[in-house]
């Protein structure tokens, strides 16, 4: 099992460990509103400048919801998982699939690869941000 190096500051680590407790993406506000609640203040703006270090660091990833709406996640510690998104709510379930894994490996070895990072991020909606089926028609 692959295990995320710390990260060097306090507030940094503050905020992954909001992200690890958490099955969503999040905005900037997001994380500081739960930074706020467990713990002491901290500037919306540290908040921005500690994702900035964490995304160039590798440690978060960026989506987009809503169209336009920027949120975060923890990448997977091990360079390799996939993963489906909801791109209404931002909820994020694991779904690791042994055979995706061995077609990476294939392929990757096929062209001459090496695959440094095999993450994918999935994105549609969810069961409960799913549109409402149409109403059943009947043929007369
Ligand atoms: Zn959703």
């Amino acid at each position: 099992m692959c295990a995320r190096p710390r990260p060097p500051t306090d507030h940094e680590h503050r905020i992954v460990s909001v992200f690890e407790s958490q099955r969503q993406f999040l905005t900037v506000a997001q994380v500081r509103d739960r930074l706020m609640s467990t713990g002491p203040p901290i500037r919306l703006a540290t908040v921005y400048q500690c994702v900035k270090r964490l995304l160039e660091a590798g440690t978060l990833e960026r989506a987009t919801i809503r169209s336009s709406t920027a949120v975060y996640g923890l990448r997977p510690a091990c360079g390799s998982g996939h993963r489906l998104m909801c791109s209404a709510c931002a909820l994020v379930v694991d779904a690791d699939d042994d055979e995706v894994t061995t077609w990476v490996a294939q392929t990757a070895a096929l062209h001459g690869f090496m695959i440094t990072d095999s993450s994918v991020l999935l994105s549609g909606t969810c069961a409960a941000c799913a549109p409402p089926l149409p109403a059943t028609v009947e043929c007369r």
